[in-house]
């Protein structure tokens, strides 16, 4: 059952839009926002409508808090992007940039001391920006594909396929046939994070779930596993660019 309405809230001079769905497996009220700002609801059966109204309105302070949350992190991420390409996260490691447009066939770097030398294809902003994506994006398929074969052999599982995506919401899955998929901005991200990341997936091979036995698993093979989600929330901005 999922009746989705959209409702307005009036509090002084201020207007909360909600909507509220109803969910017969659900126990108690819950009230949710996204990234988008958008209030859910969501009652069980037996609850009548109203008291949806009178949740929100008991947590308004709740949902003023999460808002300036969502704006600073907004902003986090839009100073983020400006500074990316300037300067590059490698491997957990912060790099200035140095370009060197030259013809090549495809896009790479090379580690100075302080900096990402990349070799791209002369073009404009927009287009090297691109070429570097490219560069980072062959870069992250060996140090994931190398990484995943390892750790699948460690765990005992066995994949199917590696794929390297660029998707701005997510940093990898894992498919009910055992495809993972990888976000290229993982070598952006401290070592132990990346390699958390393809434990989780691997481990989802053996449970296709969130379950207590799957986050078990996931410790035995990435004992920190819980500071490195951390670390993620905290650098979720790191998706958006
Ligand atoms: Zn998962």
């Amino acid at each position: 059952m999922n009746d989705i309405e959209i409702r307005k809230l009036f509090i002084a001079d201020e207007t909360f839009e909600y909507s509220i769905r109803v969910n017969k497996r659900s126990k108690y009220i819950r009230i949710t926002i996204d990234e988008e700002k958008k209030i859910k609801i969501t009652i069980p059966l037996f609850i009548p409508i109203k008291a949806a109204e009178d949740f929100l309105r008991e947590k308004i302070p709740w949902v003023k808090k999460k808002f300036i949350e969502i704006e600073n992190k907004r902003q986090r991420a839009d100073e983020f992007k400006a500074e990316i390409w300037k300067k590059v996260f490698y491997l957990g490691k912060e790099y200035t940039i140095d370009l060197v447009e030259l013809q090549t066939t495809r896009p790479n770097f090379y580690i100075g001391k302080h900096s990402l030398i990349f070799h791209v294809n002369p073009g404009d902003r927009e287009w090297v920006r691109n070429e570097m994506i490219r560069a980072l994006m062959f870069a992250a398929q060996k140090e994931i594909f190398l990484r995943t074969e390892k750790h699948a052999k460690r765990m005992n599982l066995k994949f199917n396929n590696i794929k390297i995506k660029n998707q701005k919401t997510l940093w990898g899955s894992c498919s009910s046939k055992n495809n993972l998929n990888f976000n290229w901005r993982l070598v952006m991200c401290p070592v132990a994070v990346l390699e958390y990341i393809i434990i989780h997936e691997l481990a989802h091979i053996k449970h296709p779930n969130h379950s207590r036995r799957f986050w078990n698993l996931v410790e035995e093979y990435s004992p920190d596993f819980n500071s490195h989600r951390r670390w993620l929330r905290e650098h979720q901005h790191m998706l958006k660019i």
